[in-house]
């Protein structure tokens, strides 16, 4: 299979993203590679449990310690107690098939990954389809005498995580014959417990086989694993698609597109503009598609946390004023994916907010407060627009439909700031393989641009 490439044309921001994706398969790997692209830009890690005080200019970033969320900040001149935040929200997550405890089995001459889903994933779109292995693995480390050791303070075992990602086609969940399932193009319901299990091996192998062959392949022995968090993921590369190359396909561009855009419009606003006075914050959260009630979830203390502490240690902060008097002022743009109209299901949008592919970032609102664009804010993001000369569409699901969610809210809530929910439009969200447009990841990005650096 040839790739869609024009040996004439220069490479275009849509194929340094599809490259990022692929290297991003779990929040794991996202969080590394968003780690990697800002210590190239120039960023420092702060460590959570340490002090995040900062000078103007300094650029930091604070991951979580459970590795799946992060933060990035470029300090302004002023105090965010008078500027407040200048915030782009996104999540790392994306809904998969994650192994369960204990995953090996046998059936029917197969050695297979019993796995467990995460968010509300298109299951049919897992079948058939080469899957690869990613993730993170623990380990209690032991001394000489093979006991666990603990933290000296914490008084806890030390565990170590080490990234996982078999990037190669090692299982797949096959769907069945239509022969011996006549009725499924009409009810081919994918139940999860019993049909979304991937085949590893087949023959009569056993599953210690079947390890000794992962352990060869990943560079980890699972069969000395203390704790997994392992995601099966699809083994085909995000790849630009369509005679133009207009669209890009690929898993995980709900929501790993704008956290790269936000990524890219924060690295890009420190060559334009050093020493912002507006503190410039990405934030980038795990567990969206489930709810962000988790530790590192948007729902979580992580964000506030942060925000409190760098603006307490601002040196321009006074010690007469409250950190928190920073949210008074603060924007925040939750960017994540947004439903295009769709050629072949055109009644599921009004056709008055039927955003297309390749025409520009969508303004979502929801009248339920299931999106947190406010008229207000929805108008600023429209100024945004017109600043960068970039066309903004927009959402309003038709009212007999349910409206999707995402962490606009919940920021909104969590830090009383003023929040637009936007996103690119994108065909098939959580579908193993989502289709978006190559143009309008770069007008987010302008957008984005010029909300970090001014117009
Ligand atoms: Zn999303």
């Amino acid at each position: 299979m040839q790739p869609l490439d024009n040996l004439n044309q220069p490479r275009e921001p849509a194929d340094d993203y599809a490259a990022w994706l692929a290297r991003s398969p779990t929040p794991f790997q996202a969080v590394a590679t968003c780690v990697q692209q800002l210590r190239a830009a120039g960023f420092a890690e702060r460590a959570y449990g340490g002090s995040l005080a900062a000078e103007p200019g300094e650029r930091i970033y604070v991951a979580h310690p459970d590795g799946k969320s992060l933060i990035a900040l470029v300090l302004g001149s002023r105090s965010p107690c008078d500027t407040g935040y200048a915030l782009v929200g996104a999540h790392t997550d994306s809904p998969d098939l994650r192994l369960r405890l204990n995953p090996l089995g046998e059936a029917a001459g197969t050695v297979q990954l019993h796995t467990q889903f995460h968010g509300g994933l298109i299951r049919r779109s897992w079948l058939d389809r080469p899957l690869a292995l990613a993730g993170a693995a623990y380990h209690v480390v032991r001394g000489k005498d093979g006991r666990p050791r603990f933290h000296e303070l914490t008084g806890l075992p030390l565990v170590t995580r080490s990234l996982v990602h078999v990037d190669a086609p090692i299982a797949v969940i096959p769907d069945v014959a239509i022969h011996l399932d006549r009725d499924k193009n009409d009810k081919g319901a994918v139940n999860p417990q019993t049909m979304l299990n991937a085949v590893l091996a087949t023959g009569d192998g056993s599953i210690d086989e079947a390890l000794a062959m992962l352990a060869a392949r990943a560079g980890v022995d699972f069969a000395e694993l203390d704790g997994f968090d392992l995601h099966l993921v699809p083994a085909v590369a995000p790849q630009r698609v369509g005679l133009d190359r207009s669209l890009v396909t690929g898993a995980r561009h709900d929501d790993l597109a704008m956290v790269w855009c936000a990524l890219q419009a924060l690295c890009e606003s420190v060559d334009r503009d050093p020493n912002p006075v507006r503190t410039r914050v990405a934030a980038f959260f795990d567990a969206e598609e489930t709810g962000s009630l988790t530790s590192s979830g948007a729902a979580s203390s992580f964000l506030r946390d942060v925000l409190v502490r760098v603006a307490r240690r601002h040196p321009a902060t006074p010690a007469s004023a409250d950190p928190e008097q920073a949210f008074a002022h603060t924007f925040c743009i939750s960017a994540d994916m947004a439903h295009a109209w769709h050629p072949n299901f055109q009644d599921l949008h009004d056709k008055k907010h039927a955003p297309r592919i390749n025409q520009g970032p969508v303004i979502k609102a929801n009248a339920s407060d299931r999106y947190a664009t406010t008229g207000e804010t929805g108008a600023a993001f429209v100024g945004l627009c017109e600043a960068a000369g970039v066309h903004v569409q927009d959402f309003v699901i038709k009212q007999d439909l349910t409206c999707g969610t995402t962490i606009g809210p919940i920021a909104a809530a969590h830090l009383a700031a003023k929040v637009v929910d936007v996103g690119c439009p994108m065909w098939a969200m959580h579908s193993a393989a989502e289709t978006c447009g190559a143009k309008d990841l770069e007008a987010m990005v302008r957008v984005m641009g010029v909300f970090f650096v001014g117009g």
